[in-house]
């Protein structure tokens, strides 16, 4: 049995916590150095502006710059560890996309410039919302919204639009499977509509009797991820999709995740009126801790004359414009473009790999996520037992009930062998979920570490339990109070 020693590398420089920046502060440290006056001195400035209650930290500028270099070091991110966040996709962020967006010609172009001045940028969004609609199956594409939960309402609001305009107002329920992403059920509401989960049968399939138990006249639609959050795929997907229709009802497809099918599946074929697209997932674009992301959206015939305006197109010429003569477009979403510099990267990714690429690193994702399963499965209870795409789903619920070790201890002492825990506590339906997303892009030699310091964690919580609940233990700060920080961040000097 390999034994696995906590790695403190990633602690450093030494498990102190970094001093606050009024600690560095040095009454009359020299920040500055300016050459002496040449000019008569004068003070128009006023006492009001130069405001001595401000106490500014006085410290020079090399040492403002470890402060947070060292600051940014404490952080786990893709570039330092293993970061298997379910859902999230964490893989690989190629740096050719990063040469490709800082070209002057994507990072410095205006979005008022006259189209005339900007056809390369153009020519770029053009063939992505004709790449992406193709890798979909549709045959429109917008590349406005910012994120996925925007291309979620840009897709409520479309299929909201196409009901009204067939005088059928009558449809206000939208249908979210109770495995859903919880941005799902929250764009229902955003859009005005009642939303109504629909519960997964034993199998981690929607249950279709259940589902058709609330179809009616007054259904707007049914909100769907496939593969779903519990990293399977729907095995009776076209009898849900065309239940949905039987009714006049459409089908949104949630693709954030879209890693396990490239080049193997077309959504538009499996049934669905429109799609969203997380670019900043399984494009390869960073993302975190709220964006830039790109959330472009996908639809059929029945959708296009809804989708946001402007969009590009191309004249007969050959040149493109910028098309804002849409009748019936749902609107402007966002400002300008969307995130172009965002876009620009996930183009670039697209251009890398082309078809073929595409379809060889779902297929990566999925054998990567096939072979962790196997190797996880007797130390924690699979969710579902069954071969799974890009994910899956683990449950400690065992380690809780005998040694009363929980998913957020396991977690948590994850951060000492320096891993970046999955995600977890998701899908709801889950007891003690661990969701587990690898990539395409990890190692073997990654995946069996990982392997073997979660089966080490396994016996910590027979062996040793308070090793685990008491973790982390290698980290400068110990459990935080997750709500406080994200709700009362302290942002600001002093
Ligand atoms: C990430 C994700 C979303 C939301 O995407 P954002 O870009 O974070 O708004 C929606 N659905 C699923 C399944 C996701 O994984």
């Amino acid at each position: 049995m390999t034994t696995v020693t906590p790695d403190t590398s990633v602690l450093s420089p030494g498990v102190q916590p970094e001093p606050l920046l009024s600690e560095l502060s040095r009454s009359g440290a020299p920040g500055h150095q300016l050459p002496a006056l040449d000019v008569p001195e004068v003070d128009d400035l006023g006492g009001q502006l130069l405001r001595p209650a401000l106490r500014l930290p006085e410290i020079g500028e090399l040492d403002v710059v470890r402060h947070f270099t060292h600051l940014a070091q404490r952080n786990f991110s893709i570039d330092s560890v293993f970061y298997p966040l379910g859902s999230c996709t964490m893989k690989y962020n190629p740096r050719v996309n990063e040469d490709v967006a800082r070209l002057p010609g994507i990072a410095h172009v205006h979005p008022l410039q006259p189209d005339s001045t900007v056809q390369g940028a153009l020519r770029i969004m053009f063939e992505l919302q004709r790449l992406l609609a193709a890798i979909t199956g549709f045959s429109g594409a917008t590349l406005q919204p910012a994120a996925g939960a925007q291309g979620e309402l840009a897709g409520m609001l479309m299929m909201r639009a196409y009901h009204l305009e067939r005088g059928e107002h009558q449809r206000r329920k939208v249908l979210v499977p109770d495995s859903a992403h919880g941005t799902n059920p929250a764009t229902a509401a955003m859009a005005g509509f009642v939303s109504v989960s629909i519960p997964s049968d034993a199998d981690g399939n929607v249950d279709l009797a259940k589902l058709e138990a609330e179809l009616d006249e007054t259904v707007v639609g049914l909100m769907l991820t496939n593969p779903n959050t519990l990293g399977l795929f729907e095995t009776r997907l076209r009898e849900v999709t065309a239940a949905v229709h039987r009714v006049g009802g459409l089908v949104y497809g949630d693709g954030a995740n879209l890693n396990a099918i490239l080049g193997v599946v077309k959504p538009a074929e499996m049934g669905f009126d429109c799609l969203h697209i997380n670019v900043h997932k399984t494009f390869s674009t960073p993302h975190g801790s709220g964006g830039p992301g790109a959330g472009p959206v996908v639809v059929n015939d029945l959708l296009e004359p809804f989708l946001p305006a402007p969009l590009v197109v191309q004249e007969a010429d050959g040149s493109y414009r910028l098309d804002f003569d849409r009748p019936r477009s749902i609107g402007r979403l966002k400002g300008f473009q969307g995130h172009f510099g965002i876009l620009a990267r996930g183009y670039t990714y697209l251009r890398m790999h082309g078809a073929e690429g595409l379809r060889s690193l779902s297929e990566t994702a999925v054998l990567n996520a096939n072979y962790l399963r196997v190797l996880l499965q007797e130390v924690f209870d699979l969710a579902y037992d069954r071969s799974c795409m890009h994910e899956f789903v683990l449950s400690a619920r065992r380690q809780k009930a005998t040694y009363g070790v929980r998913t957020l201890d396991i977690a948590k002492r994850l951060l000492d062998f320096g891993i970046h825990p999955p995600t977890i506590y998701f899908p709801l339906i889950v007891d003690e979920a661990i969701m587990v997303e690898p990539t395409e892009t990890e190692s073997r030699a990654t995946l069996d570490h990982f392997a073997a310091v979660m089966r080490q964690i396994a016996r910590e919580c027979q062996d040793s339990p308070d090793v685990v609940r008491e973790a982390p233990r290698h980290q400068v700060v110990g459990r935080l109070d997750e709500v406080s920080a994200a709700r009362k961040p302290v942002l600001r000097w002093p």
